[in-house]
């Protein structure tokens, strides 16, 4: 880096101790230096430097009394990072690794890729330190009832409207959305992943999953390839693999493998899905179960060994930095040809670079699992206009928002100089519409 270097130094110098965002921020501000050369006026107005700080940033105690009577406080985040084109929009995370930084990172991310989808919606996040496994029905309603308490005076349908992410479902968008309602007495648009009968829209559970797979068909279909046939490996079993792992067996694949934080399972004739969601979904149990059901399948202790399977194409979609460079050289040496990331920057630096220099087609999170956003914004619209429509309606136009990132993606990418570079096209093509709309507003 040379023009931006500085504005990582300040990155580094004013967020210590906070590897994941120093992280995402270097990968943004690496692709953006040829929009920093053409674009004179963005580095005089201070842009760069705006991007990179959150508008707000919110820490609150969230004490809530376990099932034994006893007091447990845990710590609650929102960074609300950027609204230059519409209200902050990002998950809540619920997960005992989730600190400040994570937060900052996941809502730097969140601007470029809601600004992908072509909605208005602007970056946020937010979250919890709070570990869901193990807790009893009880102690989750309770302790989604405690972070609302103090959350909602920060959110609302036009400010910032929180969803779902690791640990944080239907169930528990549910709790949040009964607290928020009675203490405003008002029934709106606030959250998205509401379910059906109140307010929430077809597709939006599937949403993520399918979107991923859409976004790497166009990318493999640009290359000559396609799902038909395919063997895929997938890492994680909540939400965003699950249905990942759906529209790609639609799509003609062989999905042989999924994972949890404690292991993975490979089932060499193709993973039962009715199997996995009755496991995940419904007993909410771990993925080793798996194995219960059916004969000829396998599980193994630890997830980083998934990498290890032969596959065609990887969609790590469990959670950040799950492929490194060991993993990365492992996919490429058994003939992995298309990495397309479901989880949250899941490919470490290391990793990205030796897809890139193996040609491997290789699709950004913030491009390819924008998918899930763009249904929560739609869900938005629906709201706002007090109507539902039917799945094939928001499927269809999830398909298409997909096709146009990756259009969009792939054209700003050459026009830039990185032809053939999704990472450098989604961030330069995320940033792009910002910064317009940050030089329109003035320095605010
Ligand atoms: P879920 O909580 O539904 O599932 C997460 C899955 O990943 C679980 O199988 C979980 O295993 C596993 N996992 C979580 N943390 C770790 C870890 N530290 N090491 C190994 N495995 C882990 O979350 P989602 O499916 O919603 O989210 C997955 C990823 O996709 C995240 O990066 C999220 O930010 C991203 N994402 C999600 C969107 C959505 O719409 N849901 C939208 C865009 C991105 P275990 O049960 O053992 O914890």
């Amino acid at each position: 880096m040379r023009i931006l270097e500085n504005v990582m130094e300040q990155v580094i110098r004013r967020n210590p101790n906070e590897p994941e965002f120093h992280q995402a921020v270097r990968e943004v501000l690496e692709c953006l230096e040829p929009v920093a050369e053409r674009h004179p006026e963005y580095l005089k107005t201070g842009i760069f430097e705006r991007i990179v700080e959150p508008e707000r940033q919110i820490i609150f105690r969230v004490p809530w009394v376990d099932d034994n009577g006893r007091v447990q406080v845990n710590r609650g985040f929102r960074v609300q990072f950027n609204s230059a084109i519409g209200p902050y929009k990002g998950g809540l995370r619920f997960h005992p690794s989730v600190n400040i930084g994570i937060i900052k990172f996941l809502g730097f991310e969140q601007i470029f890729k809601n600004s992908l989808t072509g909605l208005p919606i602007g970056g946020g996040k937010g979250g919890s330190d709070f570990d869901p496994k193990g807790k009893s029905e009880g102690e989750i309603m309770r302790f989604c009832q405690s972070f609302m308490t103090e959350l909602y005076k920060y959110i609302g349908p036009d400010i910032d409207v929180p969803a779902g992410d690791i640990g944080v479902g239907m169930r528990e968008i549910g709790y949040m959305y009964g607290q928020y309602k009675r203490i405003t007495n008002q029934f709106n648009g606030v959250i998205t992943g509401k379910g059906l009968t109140w307010g929430g829209s077809l597709v939006r559970t599937e949403a993520t999953g399918y979107g991923l797979c859409y976004f790497a068909d166009e990318m493999l279909k640009a290359n000559g390839k396609s799902f038909e046939g395919a063997t895929v490996v997938i890492s994680g079993s909540g939400n965003v693999a699950i249905y990942a792992a759906q529209k790609a067996i639609q799509m003609g694949a062989k999905v042989v493998a999924l994972s949890d934080s404690n292991g993975y399972v490979y089932d060499p004739e193709g993973i039962d899905l009715d199997v996995v969601k009755r496991i995940k979904e419904v007993e909410r149990k771990r993925i080793k179960e798996y194995v219960n059901y059916r004969s000829n399948a396998h599980y193994y202790e630890g997830c980083s060994g998934i990498w290890n399977i032969k596959c065609d194409i990887a969609l790590p979609c469990a959670t950040q930095n799950e492929i490194d460079k060991t993993a990365a050289e492992k996919l490429v040496s058994n003939g992995c040809y298309a990495v397309a990331e479901g989880a949250n920057m899941p490919c470490t630096p290391e990793a990205v670079e030796v897809f890139l220099d193996n040609k491997v087609l290789f699709a950004p999170s913030k491009a390819a699992n924008a998918g899930g956003v763009a249904i929560s914004a739609l869900e938005m619209s629906q709201n706002s206009i007090r109507c539902c429509w039917d799945f094939e309606t928001v499927d269809c136009k999830l398909r298409e928002i997909m096709k146009n990132i990756y259009k969009n993606v792939s054209k700003v990418a050459a026009e830039y100089g990185y032809p053939g570079n999704l990472v450098a096209g989604a961030n330069i093509a995320g940033f792009l519409k910002v910064a317009q709309a940050m030089y329109a507003q003035g320095v605010v």
